[in-house]
């Protein structure tokens, strides 16, 4: 629908059906996950799990102390030495089991995630299956490792590269993909012969719990634990911990800085996939109807609450006007609702209030600046947290919509002249996790790729992902690798041993 000023007015689907998504028997145990099974914590206090298309609290998690991280890091020290012992074989076959019990339960885990998140069923359904391929994978690749050759590369001296666990690894995970996430770093940190200890964002731990549930008779005690609480007592605790070898965090820059200056202390590793602001640089010979379709799933998917969301458009100025209108209608075709509306629902809410706050907060500073609403721009009605997917174009250099990640479903739209302007107005963001490319000419792909400061860049294409290509940014987006063999590699160490065998 369009209103007499042009923009749309958006209407939220509603579930016909009252039912709710989940029921108490699909709920894991509210408490925390140690040395094997579900302990009460070490304080009474709770924390509210909300549904945020309702507004309503769907579970009551224990708070965590750093007494409890305490209590999981000893059963994953006391594990580490017989969970590293395994054959790669026997590793491989739990994980790949491990796979085939997610996948067996992921209608459960799919409405778990969307009723804690409001994410449509499609994206939480998705999710499950990534997950699952990501033990799969992890599966196969810890099989498979290679190093260099041994071999003398001294006089009467053989050299052996051996790839070792580095013991206890702690993992902090965000609230945008919950299960998801928690499977990017616990299949690589398991095959390589890690034992962990996780925890879940305070706002979404039900399907991490879940997990822990569906795979505590499958895993020895000790070797997958999960606490739950606040970032800024459980999260600090696991990072600065004498006895946890290694802290991996997907979340905010903030807490990335937060969980790498706790880990200083103890020099342990530190892992970090943080923030994005991904650019979309669309040339003017670049096919512009596919970027805009592409653009409607990339720049909205998971309610453009996603750290590769193509967000920041940069089109040349000579097909800018086309490209907007292509753009917005895309967009104004958006299924927005609950996730039991329908299976076409695209786009949810945002995760919380809070969230719903700050994305509101931008899209109401942005129209105080010179930027032209081309479409939504706003909240709609609750109840819920759901924001419209709004295209913000005109946006000027500097704007703090193109510039922040807003982390919500909204994409801004900058003109530039040539390419030079193009690569430099893209790279000049403190974030580099990921950007895109639009162009037929093969030179043009080449060149701005390797110009563009992004972990990874897409050419004709944004946000595809494979279980064997790495995922992790640059600068401000952090360093380390999800997937593929390299994630491997971070969570392992390497040891040389060398023989004298002269005579
Ligand atoms: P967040 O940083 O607020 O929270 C992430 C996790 O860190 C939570 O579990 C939180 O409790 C914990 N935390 C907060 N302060 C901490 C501290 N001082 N010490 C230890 N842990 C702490 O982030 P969020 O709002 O949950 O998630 C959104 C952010 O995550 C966005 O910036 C997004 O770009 C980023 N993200 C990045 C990727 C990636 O692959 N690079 C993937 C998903 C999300």
């Amino acid at each position: 629908m369009t209103t007499a000023a042009g923009l749309t007015t958006v209407t939220i689907r509603r579930a016909a059906d009252t039912s709710a998504l989940i029921t108490a028997a699909d709920l894991p145990p509210a408490r925390h996950f140690v040395d094997g099974t579900f302990v009460e914590g070490s304080a009474d206090r709770v924390i509210d799990v909300v549904d945020p298309c309702t507004e309503s609290v769907i579970a009551r998690i224990p708070e965590g102390t750093a007494e409890d991280i305490d209590r999981a890091v000893a059963a994953a020290v006391a594990a580490k030495g017989q969970w590293a012992r395994l054959l790669p074989k026997e590793r491989s076959e739990l994980l790949h089991t491990i796979a085939d019990r997610l996948a067996a339960n992921t209608e459960l885990l799919s409405k778990l995630e969307s009723a804690n998140t409001g994410k449509p069923l499609a994206v939480s359904t998705d999710d499950v299956g990534q997950a699952v391929d990501t033990f799969r994978f992890m599966a196969g690749a810890l099989r498979a490792t290679t190093s260099m050759a041994a071999g003398d590369y001294a006089e009467n001296h053989l050299s052996v590269i051996l790839r070792e666990p580095l013991g206890v690894v702690g993992v902090v995970t965000p609230w945008n993909y919950p299960l998801l996430m928690a499977a990017w770093k616990i299949a690589p940190i398991l095959a390589a012969g890690n034992t962990l200890v996780i925890k879940p964002s305070e706002q979404t731990p039900l399907t991490t719990l879940k997990f822990a549930e569906l795979v505590a008779d499958l895993l020895p005690p000790g070797v997958l634990n999960v606490v739950n609480g606040y970032g800024a007592v459980v999260g600090a605790r696991l990072a600065e911990h004498p006895d946890v070898n290694m802290i991996a965090l997907t979340g905010s820059v903030a807490s990335g800085r937060a969980v790498a200056r706790a880990a200083a202390d103890s020099l342990k590793r530190v892992h970090l996939e943080l923030g994005g602001k991904a650019p979309v640089v669309i040339f003017p010979d670049a096919d512009l109807a596919a970027a805009a379709s592409s653009l409607r799933v990339a720049g909205f998917w998971n309610s453009g609450q996603e750290c590769g969301a193509a967000c920041r458009v940069l089109v040349h100025a000579s097909v800018a006007a086309q490209f907007v209108d292509q753009l917005v209608s895309e967009v104004r075709k958006l299924v927005v609702g609950e996730p039991l509306a329908g299976e076409d629902v695209e786009v949810g809410p945002m995760v919380s209030k809070a969230h719903f706050d700050r994305v509101t907060g931008y899209l109401e500073r942005a129209k105080k600046e010179d930027v032209r609403v081309a479409t939504g721009g706003g909240a709609l009605d609750g109840p819920g947290y759901f924001v419209a997917p709004t295209v913000l174009a005109d946006v000027p250099e500097g704007a703090e919509a193109a510039r922040e990640e807003i982390f919500g479903p909204v994409i801004t739209v900058e003109t530039f002249t040539d390419e030079d302007e193009a690569v430099r107005r893209a790279n000049d963001v403190p974030l580099g996790l990921s950007a895109s490319v639009w162009t037929e000419n093969a030179r043009r792909s080449h060149d701005i790729a390797a110009r563009l400061d992004f972990g990874t860049v897409w050419v004709n294409s944004h946000l595809v992902l494979a279980s064997e290509v790495p995922w992790g940014g640059f600068k401000g987006s952090g360093y380390g690798r999800d997937l593929s063999v390299y994630a491997l590699d971070d969570y392992a160490r390497t040891k040389h041993v060398m023989h004298n065998h002269g005579r």
